[in-house]
């Protein structure tokens, strides 16, 4: 017997209704390129993502069309991520950060029939044009008049919204249509496409909102740094419109300063980004004070911050730092570290042991951890697994791949290519992924815990270890360590020290190299790959 309850659609445009009938008067602040700033609000977002769903109907657009956008954090880019699945199109977000021929290679992948570009990086979207057929129609947003460019096919934003109808009927019924599309950045191989639906999506956007995970709330102002081409700005732009939160848009001001200014300035209680971010904020705060003390979670994810940046963060600024985990293939969040009862006890340095783990899984996410085998092994806070992860905001497919045993398992769980420990209250805590770790004579030896070790001490700016090839052994540890600017004193000896104090002589690099910076992936994660490249010939890559 099914229960007698309405079968409500959970789609997209019922979380922009509630913010336009609950919400309309809350602001949505946006920095634009000159310098100045757009100020708007929830109902002005109404009226405008409407008309765009409106006009793309008109002009063509059909339910799973891909549209792809390349811009900034602003007003337009949360326009269209209402917009295009308001009208049951998929909203395919394009990392501006990857090389031209991987963002042609996705848009060719994913079928984009237009493209919606930020003119202010009209100059990098050129070489990709040149290099894709599948688009029709390319859309520049942020300026009054098509400038002199290569591209074919140019329509002003503005000018088709404004060929769109208010009373726009939304059209999509069936929650389970796709509404959104991120690639992974290809870290790990060549990129692949998560496809969200409007059902995924509102599930995972009512998971933000518990009060054990994001708990925004209309109370909050949040500052966005994840970048709404990654992983949908970890679902910041829904969950904020269904919660009445306010929002200061950062554009392409994504540097310490003008951050640190933007909370200072707008009181900003919640802010989201990669551990580099708050990294360099953290200095820039340090030569320039700003009062952050309006931060009532600093939530970051993306690579794991190390425990020294939490310590700094709340032992030396009081802002309160959440520690979460996520993946493209999960919209994006999975875990989130809050402390807990059974926390209240400990000592001020043992509350931050927990905060640098990336926490419980958030209600609507299930973990597991396996071996080798996929025998699943305990939570015991020390043996290491590889995570498995399911619940309704994790894929089940790639797009247009069939699901392969290499990242799904037979019994419907999605391999996720991290391994970690359970504690047996639930806290989980990232060691490595499973092509990071170091496998030394059938041990493994965590690369994260040589870097979070190496990484405070205080000479070294950052850390990056990998796995060089060892005829004895397989794989041996080396690190490549960057010094605090102007700092010369650092050697071998010194490091060797600091680790023994923390891991067994066997787990201690072999091989040290001083690099001036680790490289980065489009994202800001450290690129293991190149290192692997440049130090063990590619044999390990
Ligand atoms: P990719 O880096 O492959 O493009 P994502 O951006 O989706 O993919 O990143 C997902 C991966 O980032 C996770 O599988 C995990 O390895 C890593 N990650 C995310 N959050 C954290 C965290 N808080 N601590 C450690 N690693 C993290």
């Amino acid at each position: 017997m099914h229960g007698l309850m309405m079968d409500y659609p959970l789609t997209i445009d019922r979380i922009l209704e509630h913010a336009n009938r609950i919400y309309g008067d809350r602001q949505i602040y946006t920095k634009l390129p000159n310098g100045s700033t757009h100020t708007y609000t929830y109902a002005d977002l109404y009226r405008r993502a409407k008309r765009l769903a409106s006009a793309l109907s008109k002009r063509g657009i059909q339910i799973g069309d891909r549209l792809g956008t390349f811009g900034w954090n602003n007003y337009q880019h949360m326009e269209l991520y209402y917009g295009i699945p308001g009208c049951g199109a998929v909203c395919h977000t394009l990392n501006i950060r990857l090389f031209a021929e991987q963002v042609a290679y996705i848009i060719e992948h994913a079928e984009d029939r237009i493209v919606f570009i930020d003119a202010s990086l009209l100059k990098l979207f050129e070489p990709i044009a040149a290099q894709v057929s599948c688009v029709e129609q390319y859309v520049l947003y942020g300026v009054d008049s098509v400038p002199e460019t290569t591209l074919p096919n140019v329509l002003l934003y503005e000018d088709l919204i404004a060929e769109g109808d208010d009373d726009y009927p939304w059209p999509v019924t069936d929650e389970r249509t796709a509404m959104g599309m991120c690639y992974t950045s290809g870290t790990t191989g060549d990129p692949k496409g998560a496809l969200y639906s409007h059902r995924s999506m509102y599930l995972h956007t009512i998971g933000m909102l518990q009060a054990n995970a994001a708990a925004i709330t209309s109370a909050d102002m949040i500052l966005p740094v994840v970048p709404q081409f990654h992983v949908m700005s970890w679902g910041i732009p829904f969950a904020a419109a269904l919660a009445g939160a306010e929002l200061i848009m950062p554009g392409p001001f994504l540097q310490p300063g003008p951050l640190a200014d933007m909370v200072q300035d707008y009181k900003v209680t919640v802010v989201t980004g990669v551990p580099t971010i708050w990294m360099g904020v953290y200095q820039e705060v340090q030569k320039n004070p700003r009062d952050l003390s309006s931060i009532r979670a600093l939530i970051v994810g993306g690579s794991a911050m190390p425990r020294s940046m939490i310590e700094a963060y709340e032992g030396k600024l009081g802002v309160n730092v959440v520690h979460a985990w996520g993946m493209t293939e999960m919209s994006p969040l999975g875990t989130i570290c809050h402390l807990s009862r059974q926390h209240e006890g400990l000592s001020q340095s043992e509350q931050w042991d927990v905060k640098a783990k990336q926490g419980t899984p958030i209600g609507g996410i299930e973990l597991r951890i396996v071996d080798g085998d996929g025998q699943e092994l305990p939570w015991d806070g020390a043996t290491m697994g590889e995570l498995q992860v399911r619940g309704p905001w994790v894929i089940k497919q790639y797009f247009k791949r069939e699901p392969s045993a290499e990242s799904f398992t037979s019994d419907g769980w999605f391999r996720t290519g991290d391994v970690c420990t359970m504690t047996p209250d639930g806290y989980m805590q990232i060691t490595d992924r499973t092509k990071d770790l170091i496998k030394s004579g059938g041990e493994w030896i965590s690369s994260v815990d040589l870097e979070n070790a190496l990484i405070a001490h205080p000479l070294v700016r950052e850390a990056a270890v990998i796995a060089i090839p060892d005829e004895k052994w397989s794989e041996r540890p080396m690190a490549a360590v960057v010094p605090i600017e102007g700092q010369t004193g650092l050697n071998v000896d010194d490091l060797q020290a600091h680790l023994s104090a923390h891991f067994a002589k066997w787990m201690l690099p072999d091989k040290f190299v001083f690099i001036t910076e680790v490289p980065k992936t489009s994202t800001g994660k450290f690129d293991k790959k190149v290192l692997r490249q440049q130090y063990t010939d590619g044999k390990l890559a």
